[in-house]
């Protein structure tokens, strides 16, 4: 089958467009096999192709996480997933059988694997995934929105509502509002009614974001992010931030964070080590929280919205498998706003 792969880590040009790539069989009997139309990048494909600690590919590596396609093989033990069923992919697969995911935090799961990471990727023509990690979605819903739609929607859920638990009152601040998990929660906390902040670099950005229902918006380059929002919420701050840039973001997103705040990140891709001032952590009575991915009731959760046409997210651009090397350039380059899917397969 055709896949973009890596044989080993380093830069962009260890990608490799390959038609020679065996096609997925079905491990165990809970399997399905998914013949993919469309995949979408998310920074994690970056991490696998730079290498992570811990990380350990067997070439030819095949990458991506997310997608949308149609179920052409199931195992034996497989019900409720059928043969022709088009299907969004959940691409965080766990055991099924420790103590976390039995009470239902699948993420928790100290054998969780990411499909393109620890497990092969979306970005080939077939991939083999738990049953358990498909849910069916209609043939009218775009190709291009189901593929971009399960990582960032699933991990901006557990932030804003299962970990901050964002309330209509509350003021939300969401930095680099442009990634995927910046804009799913940017399109979460609106839903839930809260007034809604926005950064970015970049004016044209933050005018999309105002299209989109923010409430404020904040050019990070030319203003001071905390004191503008001190001054316009009478130093009261914001209840709750969400952040995923990290070592570039960390200490404002503190100054801005006010008494009892809540601050949720799900990764740091400014870079990881972060100072925090713990006589400020305990006056103010914050909640410093972590969060990944998203539990199988948060996975239906989203999938329901996007059933429902809502929290579809703003796809940036569109490229062929053949071209999945520009598809990873535009991505390094950081000027996206919303999704960067490839097209595998045919559309339906
Ligand atoms: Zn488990």
């Amino acid at each position: 089958m055709r896949a973009l792969t890596i044989s080993a880590h380093g830069t962009l040009d260890r990608l490799e467009l390959r038609d020679d790539v065996p096609v997925p069989a079905l491990a165990r009997p809970t399997d399905v096999r998914v013949r993919i139309e469309a995949a979408a990048l998310n920074h994690l494909d970056l991490f696998v192709v730079g290498g992570m600690p811990g990380v350990h590919i067997v070439p030819p590596w095949v990458l991506g996480a997310d997608g949308v396609g149609v179920v052409e093989a199931v195992g034996a033990a497989v019900d409720g997933v059928a043969i022709g069923d088009r299907v969004v992919l959940n691409p965080g697969v766990s055991d099924r059988t420790c103590d976390y995911c039995l009470a239902g935090e699948q993420p928790l799961c100290p054998r969780f694997r990411l499909l393109g990471e620890h497990l092969p990727g979306t970005l080939a023509e077939f991939v083999v995934v738990p049953a358990a990690n498909v849910r069916a979605i209609a043939s009218d819903v775009p190709a291009e929105v189901a593929a971009a739609f399960p990582l960032a929607t699933l991990t901006a859920w557990r932030m804003v509502v299962s970990r901050a638990h964002v309330r209509p009152v509350d003021h939300v601040l969401i930095w680099g509002i442009g990634g995927g998990v910046a804009l799913a929660a940017l399109q979460i906390a609106k839903r839930i009614g809260a007034t809604v902040w926005v950064t970015s670099g970049s004016d044209e950005k933050l005018a999309r974001a105002r299209a989109m229902g923010a409430d404020h918006l904040l050019n990070h380059r030319r203003q001071d992010v905390p004191k503008v929002i001190s001054d316009a919420t009478g130093k009261r701050g914001v209840d709750v931030v969400i952040d995923s840039v990290g070592e570039a973001t960390w200490a404002r997103s503190l100054q801005a964070l006010g008494r009892a705040g809540r601050l949720v990140t799900c990764g740091g891709t400014s870079g990881p080590m972060l100072q925090t001032d713990v006589r400020r952590l305990f006056w103010n009575q914050w909640t410093i929280m972590g969060s990944t991915m998203g539990n199988d009731s948060e996975f239906d959760a989203v999938v329901g919205e996007l059933r429902a046409g809502r929290l579809a997210p703003p796809v940036d651009s569109v490229f062929d498998l053949a071209d999945g090397r520009a598809a990873f350039e535009r991505l390094v380059t950081g000027a996206q706003f919303g999704k960067i899917v490839v097209r595998v397969g045919a559309s339906r």
